[in-house]
């Protein structure tokens, strides 16, 4: 007997594979495992979804109009070169299915988010992936990978899981050596945590180009992830055909209005930032003395690279790190299997890490 058969390329995709929760651990546990924001939401936007609430039965407006003006007056961008969707993710899913189809490659590099190759494969198109230098994406490396058929380039800038970021001056090189009819996906999804100033998010190149878009998402510093809210900002031409394949009303009316309210909460996000980067030095600096390498981070996240010397190794780590409630993330599905990412907590998780750490290689 004959049954539904998925379309070529589906059964190729690997099924993503969250972080561990740490649900069922007994005692106290600490989820450093999915780059959350230690802090919650602002409390306004707490407020702001328990009042939405009480409309739970009315269909949400369908073009997130006051969600994509408050972005507008927050970046200086124009509302109507906004799209909102249910998380980044539904985002980069759509930019998939409206540019790619079968005979089609989309490009993105070793250690790339995993979302990516899924929305590539699922339109049937063909996933290339292209080394790194130094668990950073090589502009010239992508530029090579380029054939007649690449169609999109997936850049996470700053990268997830490598914490590493392309300056402006990379990420604009690699813009002028892409064929013009190649889109460029910016995902910026950690440029709220960047202060480097040579860097850009992408909102420059996409007002001077006809083919780079720019996501960014809720569920980092914004404590939003949840509610699954994320953003593009795009040329005129993109966002209408991405427009055309949204579903009439992707984003839900509680997650639009939490999401203004968390982007009007600045002292609640200059808080989480400065947390962030306080403890990124300290852990970089205190891991590093353990003989750890601990690759520079530019995002909420830091990675960390174990030796394979037995007693020593990553698995072992993350075991140890387990057992005493301290969830990080193991990054075999990223290839990494030697590493791993530990998002950057409270300051109580941060210390429990270092000491717990401390004692796996003093023993
Ligand atoms: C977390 C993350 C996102 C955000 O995804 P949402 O769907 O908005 O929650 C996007 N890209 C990367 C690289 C990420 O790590």
């Amino acid at each position: 007997m004959s049954r539904p058969v998925p379309k070529p390329g589906i059964l190729d995709i690997a099924p993503y594979v969250a972080g561990k929760s740490g649900a069922g651990l007994s005692g106290r546990v600490f989820k450093l495992s999915a780059n959350e924001t230690p802090f919650g939401p602002s409390p306004k936007a707490i407020e702001v979804y328990k009042t939405a609430a009480s409309h739970l039965e009315d269909y949400p407006e369908g073009s997130s109009r006051v969600l994509r003006e408050a972005i507008g007056r927050k970046f200086g961008l124009d509302p109507d070169r906004i799209i909102c969707g249910a998380g980044s993710d539904e985002i980069l899913n759509f930019l998939a299915h409206v540019y790619l189809g079968p005979g089609d490659e989309a490009i993105h590099t070793a250690h790339g988010f995993l979302v990516y190759p899924i929305a590539t494969m699922s339109n049937g198109a063909t996933n290339v992936i292209v080394p790194e230098t130094d668990f950073t994406a090589n502009v010239d490396v992508i530029l090579k990978a380029v054939t007649p058929r690449t169609k999109l380039v997936w850049l996470a800038n700053p990268n997830n899981p490598t914490g590493t970021y392309l300056p402006f001056d990379e990420v604009k090189r690699l813009r002028n050596g892409l064929p013009s009819h190649v889109l460029l996906v910016v995902d910026a999804a950690y440029s709220d945590y960047v202060s480097r100033n040579d860097y850009e998010s992408g909102i420059e190149l996409v007002a001077t180009t006809d083919n780079t878009v720019m996501t960014r998402t809720f569920s980092k510093i914004y404590g939003l992830a949840s509610l699954r809210i994320g953003w593009m900002y795009g040329p005129e031409h993109i966002v209408d055909a991405v427009n055309r394949i949204r579903g009439p009303f992707n984003v839900s009316t509680p997650a639009m209005l939490a999401a203004v309210a968390a982007l009007e909460d600045t002292e609640h996000y200059e808080m989480s930032r400065t947390h962030n980067e306080r403890w990124r030095t300290l852990l970089t600096e205190d891991i590093g003395k353990l003989g750890l390498k601990v690759t520079p981070s530019v995002g909420n996240f830091i990675l960390i690279h174990f030796p394979l010397d037995k007693g020593k190794t990553s698995d072992e780590a993350d075991a140890f790190l387990t057992q005493r409630g301290l969830i990080l993330r193991a990054l075999k599905n990223y290839k990494l299997p030697n590493s791993l990412r530990m998002t950057i907590g409270t300051e109580e998780a941060n210390r429990l890490v270092v000491e717990a750490l401390t004692e796996f290689m003093g023993t």
